[in-house]
């Protein structure tokens, strides 16, 4: 079965789908996207994922092309066309195409619209799991607006390659005042000694991240204390456990940071704590209650 993607009111085929050389996206990062995990052939949180959606292209002051309805309609044949059960739907808005010019084109260029969906072994996310991955910590150097979800992702790109030459699956980002904001592409958090949860503020130097809603407000409803504050590589080091969020990770352990294990004193064992394993537990039941 070959995949298929949609481009501008198309369904093509995946291999030959494509987008003009013109594309400000192409050409500028001019554009904005979404991920939104699939479940059981269900799209999770996709409430707060086209409210993101919405809020990005109004920061850019982007008009799209669909109106809800019909994204989410796109979304579900996708979904459909493409028998995907477990994985995820990419979607991405651009500014459309039209001479190299910095200035915004023309008013009544078409914004361009290109959707995918792909599946993932759910197998391999828990085997992942419980394990936990590895992080490093590299300096946030992003632009101040990291809060848009803009296909500009270069910083994110070079963290995400550094931390994989270095053996780890996620680049922390640390900014000028020694605090984590976020992971290249996940949300950052610690659980410190007394149990609570720590993870940085919901303000512009992060990406508002729909899985840490959720998991902030599964935290909540189980009694987990949870603190919005930003914490340090020091306070992580000193932390019961770590885990990064995100739409494809969910809740992942972090078991060493910058080669040194969370919450154990032998460095031979870094393992998942349970507070981590346990909100991941959570989050797919409440995806298994959205299906
Ligand atoms: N932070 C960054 C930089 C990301 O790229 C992502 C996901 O792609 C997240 C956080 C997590 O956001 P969400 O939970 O909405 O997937």
């Amino acid at each position: 079965m070959s995949r298929v993607a949609y481009v501008n009111g198309r369904y093509v085929r995946h291999a030959e789908a494509g987008v003009s050389i013109d594309d400000r996206a192409f050409l500028f990062s001019d554009g904005i996207y979404e991920v939104i995990e699939i479940y059981q052939g269900a799209l999770i949180d996709e409430r707060g994922h086209l409210d993101r959606l919405a809020r990005s292209a109004g920061e850019l002051r982007l008009t799209p092309p669909l109106g809800e309805a019909a994204l989410r309609f796109v979304m579900r044949e996708l979904v459909a066309r493409n028998r995907v059960q477990f994985g995820h739907v990419y979607l991405q808005i651009t500014r459309g195409a039209a001479r190299r010019e910095h200035t915004f084109p023309p008013a009544g260029t078409p914004t361009t619209l290109v959707a995918f969906a792909r599946s993932h072994d759910p197998d391999a996310g828990e085997a992942k799991a419980r394990k936990g991955v590895n992080a490093i910590t590299l300096p946030d150097i992003r632009w101040k607006r990291p809060d848009i979800k803009t296909v500009s992702l270069l910083p994110n790109v070079l963290a995400k390659q550094q931390a994989k030459e270095a053996g780890a699956y996620e680049a922390w980002l640390v900014d000028a005042d020694g605090f984590v904001t976020e992971g290249a592409s996940s949300n950052a958090w610690i659980v410190d000694k007394t149990g609570a949860l720590r993870t940085h503020p919901a303000d512009s130097s992060i990406l508002l991240g729909i899985t840490r809603a959720r998991i902030l407000e599964i935290a909540r409803a189980k009694g987990i204390p949870v603190i919005e504050r930003a914490f340090t590589v020091a306070e992580t080091h000193e932390a019961a456990e770590a885990f990064i969020s995100g739409a494809t990770t969910l809740v992942m352990p972090i078991v060493r940071l910058d080669g040194r294990p969370i919450g154990q004193t032998s460095s031979d064992c870094a393992a998942p704590g349970p507070v981590s394993l346990g909100l991941r537990a959570c989050f797919h039941e409440f995806a298994v209650k959205s299906v």
